[in-house]
């Protein structure tokens, strides 16, 4: 039996209203002790008018919502108090249901009950958080289309594609008698190996896109002091963030800002300049750039347009290995004639920073299609689909090499658990089971 848990489901501040919510099977017991009506009976779903009480004391005047298992978030039988928003009497609320057998529900607990319940999956689970923490309208429309089922939908070829050539792997190695049954040769394996591992390839592809639509990314600005590093910052916040001086190492610390460019999150920091210094407080913040920098998904490496001197280059030596947008400020102090092609040319005092935006986004190779499609965009699934292509490949290899074939099946074995566990189904994994849904055997 799982023990009733509770917790306030809105934000812990003043408001017109506050949810506390129960789940558990012994929820409308510990509910009906200090609630007006006795809702132990309660059969089907509902909404009731009552007075929470603590004695003879009255709480507040509430509603409550009664969801009767399954046919609630989580599965089990749940309530929902909606309170006056008080954090006195939702206190008063929490105490209440704790003093009468409830516990504080943990961080995520009502998910992975639901979880538990099977009225989600694993990838669906994981997407209420990133729902809750979305920042840009994209990135809430990306989580919504995985909490909706429709990223786990995308494993389902995979699934049944290596589940359909495990079972017949197996069946023709334990079952040799049935001679009217599919040969499991290298040939198929090959085939079959073939097409799962360019579709994980797309998958991991949309993938990252997906991430980068959900998560934001980070660009850092670097460059020697006053190119206009603080300022290109400050130009694309649209805000003064940065202090802007032409005194050589004002920025001694990272400066953080973000802002929303075509849906996606861009998380800024202007590094402090990066070059020699023997001022103590400049020498720790050119430390922490050096940091930054290697936290970055893309460098943004800043250059005046009027001059480019040893320093420069050693900025250049530092951003070789890494995704970097070269570009030039202070486009106002030269000529146009001067400008060389395919270089991108900003002034940031001028507020001329269209052409960087464009960069940034272009860089980001987002298509209309990253935007409404789900995808499988978060690290975890990630990382487990490179690990399938891993095992794929070594089927494929060893299909290629004629290993025999019941040695082959330990990858595709490998593979498939791994699909399974994206969506948390690998711990029920039982290979009978796979194969008597498959085929009719010993019927
Ligand atoms: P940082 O040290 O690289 O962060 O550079 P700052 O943003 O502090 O700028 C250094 C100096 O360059 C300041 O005096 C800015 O006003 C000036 N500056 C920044 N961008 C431009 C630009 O596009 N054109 C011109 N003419 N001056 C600029």
């Amino acid at each position: 039996m799982l023990e009733t848990i509770v917790a306030l489901a809105t934000p812990p501040m003043r408001s017109a209203l506050a949810i506390v919510r129960f789940s558990g099977d012994d929820c409308f017991k510990v509910v009906s002790k200090f609630f007006s009506k006795d809702l132990n009976d309660i059969k089907v779903n509902g909404i009731h008018h009552g007075f929470v009480l603590a004695g003879t004391e009255t709480v507040d005047e509430v509603i409550l919502l009664t969801y009767k298992a399954p046919h609630s978030f989580t599965g089990e039988d749940s309530v929902e108090i909606i309170s006056h928003g008080s954090p006195l009497i939702t206190n008063k609320i929490i105490e209440l249901a704790l003093k009468n057998g409830a516990k504080l529900a943990e961080r995520g607990e009502y998910t992975s009950r639901a979880y538990m319940h099977g009225k989600m999956d694993l990838v669906q689970a994981e997407s209420i958080n990133d729902l809750i923490n979305a920042e840009s309208e994209e990135s809430k429309k990306i989580s919504m289309m995985s909490l909706k089922g429709q990223t786990s939908d995308l494993i389902k070829p995979l699934k049944s594609s290596l589940g359909d050539l495990l079972s017949l792997i197996e069946v023709n190695l334990n079952y040799p008698e049935y001679t009217d049954i599919e040969e499991a040769n290298l040939d198929k394996v090959n085939s079959v190996c073939t097409k799962n591992i360019e579709y994980i390839n797309k998958l991991i592809k949309d993938g990252r896109k997906g991430k980068i639509i959900k998560d934001g990314i980070n660009i850092a600005i670097v460059g020697k002091p006053n190119v206009g590093k603080s300022s290109i910052l400050n130009a694309l916040l649209g805000e003064e963030k940065a202090i802007v001086t032409d005194i050589k190492g004002t920025t001694r610390d990272v400066v953080e800002g973000k802002f929303i460019l075509d849906g996606v999150v861009i998380n800024l920091y202007d590094t402090a300049g990066i070059h020699e210094s023997n001022d103590l407080i400049e020498t720790k913040g050119i430390i922490k750039s050096e940091e930054t920098l290697k936290k970055a998904d893309i460098i943004l490496a800043v250059f005046d347009s009027t001059s480019f001197d040893e320093e420069d280059k050693k900025v250049m030596g530092l951003i070789k290995d890494k995704e970097t947008i070269v570009v030039y400020n202070k486009r106002d102090l030269i000529n146009k004639e001067k400008e060389k092609k395919d270089v991108l040319y900003i002034s940031a005092l001028n507020k001329d920073i269209e052409p960087l935006k464009n960069k940034i986004i272009s860089f980001l190779g987002l298509t209309k299609e990253n935007y409404e499609n789900p995808s499988i965009n978060n690290s975890r699934e990630i990382g487990i689909l490179a690990s399938i292509k891993v095992s794929l490949l070594k089927a494929l290899q060893d299909a290629k090499n004629n290993v025999p074939i019941d040695l082959i099946n330990v990858s595709i074995q490998d593979a498939y658990l791994k699909v399974l566990s994206l969506t948390g189904e690998d711990h029920d994994f039982d290979i009978a089971n796979e194969i008597f849904s498959r085929f009719c055997l010993g019927k």
